[in-house]
């Protein structure tokens, strides 16, 4: 947007390609995420507009399994699929007693008050254990209305956005057409110290990189959980599982889901061959934030946003997923950088380059 209304722009990335954390593999033609399965789906119309403008998407409804019992039942939760599970009289008891409100003490009282204690641990605990790796009471429930669901009208899809697909070409096409006419700088990272060298004084910084790792730790370090896929190419089959993702919510097993990106491309089914990808929780990357039920790493957040804020030398607008240490959508991501673009429009004036 910026690049578009005519100011000098210039992107700085630390790591060799552009794209982060959404950028896919191709593994002998066929696509898979190596950091964990990515849809794109949005109601953002501005959002929508822009990314399809820029490259051609597959249109995808995304549905997910879970093994749960012995059997393979849709996730969200779906009440009408339960009735065959060996525990379906608890669940009907406690289905008949839930509270009216939630309870948002933490994570686990939070689901407990949405489904009952017999498919909390059927469903959630131990995927969220191993997921974490914390017990869920020590999670905030913040996050908990974006991930969990338990659905009475039979509508299967993950998303209900009026807009959904998956880049043809895959997501680093899509970043690299985002970028297509702004100046990238590979291989550098951006921290307090160093700006000085890569910017001259006043002129502003949308910062897209952990605020911690910005501010060199100096008030502590921020809580991150990261996934690791190990994808496998299997030869003989046209399609391995019943759907792009099947979780695994079993304690006993320690990956957490299986990602098959074939699901996308329905002209690939008939096709031998498939990657099978088995996300594997607690890889040192900063994935997922960790929003603790004491609020301990979302009060630390506070304190670097505000020296964000105070920052003197240039004015930092904070965007994304990382400087924000939020767990957001791609298309919540754009938004950011869209408002941190007009942001920077309107209170600083014309942009002196980099
Ligand atoms: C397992 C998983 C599955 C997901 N599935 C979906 C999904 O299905 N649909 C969806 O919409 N969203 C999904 N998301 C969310 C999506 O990944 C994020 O919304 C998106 O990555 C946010 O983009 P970002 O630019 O804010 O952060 P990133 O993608 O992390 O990009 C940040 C960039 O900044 C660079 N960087 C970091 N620090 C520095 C520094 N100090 N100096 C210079 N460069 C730096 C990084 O190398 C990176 O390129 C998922 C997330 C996870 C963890």
């Amino acid at each position: 947007m910026l690049r578009k209304a005519g100011w000098n722009v210039a992107v700085v990335e630390r790591s060799e390609v552009v794209g982060g954390h959404v950028r896919n593999s191709w593994m002998r033609g066929l696509p898979y995420e190596p950091n964990g399965a990515h849809i794109f789906h949005t109601d953002d119309e501005d959002v929508w507009r822009l990314v399809s403008s820029l490259v051609n998407f597959e249109p995808y409804l995304h549905k997910v399994r879970t093994r749960v019992g012995g059997q393979e039942l849709s996730w969200p939760i779906q009440l009408d699929e339960l009735a065959g599970l060996a525990e379906w009289r608890s669940i009907q008891r406690e289905l008949a007693v839930l509270p009216e409100h939630r309870d948002d003490t933490n994570f686990e009282t939070w689901c407990i008050s949405l489904m009952g204690e017999t498919l909390y641990h059927l469903f959630i605990e131990g995927y969220t254990e191993k997921q974490w790796g914390r017990r869920p009471s020590d999670l905030s429930c913040q996050f908990a209305p974006k991930r969990v669901d338990l659905r009475t009208d039979g509508y299967l899809p993950l998303f209900r956005d009026p807009y959904q697909g998956w880049p043809r070409e895959g997501y680093g096409a899509l970043v690299e057409a985002l970028l297509a006419d702004t100046p990238v700088i590979l291989c550098e990272e951006v921290t307090q110290s160093n700006l000085a060298q890569l910017v001259k004084p006043d002129v502003p910084v949308v910062l897209t990189c952990a605020l911690d790792d910005f501010f060199d730790h100096s008030e502590g370090q921020l809580e991150w959980r990261g996934v690791h896929l190990v994808p496998h190419y299997l030869p003989d089959e046209k399609l391995a599982q019943s759907a792009m993702v099947v979780n695994e919510p079993s304690a006993n097993i320690d990956y957490t889901r299986t990602v098959e990106t074939k699901w996308v491309f329905p002209e690939l089914h008939s096709e031998s061959g498939t990657v099978i990808a088995f996300e594997y929780p607690g890889a040192p990357a900063k994935h997922y934030p960790v929003l603790d039920a004491e609020n301990r790493n979302q009060t630390l957040q506070q304190r670097y946003g505000a020296r964000a804020e105070a920052f003197l030398r240039n004015p930092l607008v904070p965007a994304g997923r990382l400087a924000n240490y939020t767990y957001i959508n791609m298309d919540e991501a754009m938004r950011q950088g869209m408002n941190a673009a007009s942001r920077v429009e309107k209170h600083v004036g014309r942009l002196v380059g980099a």
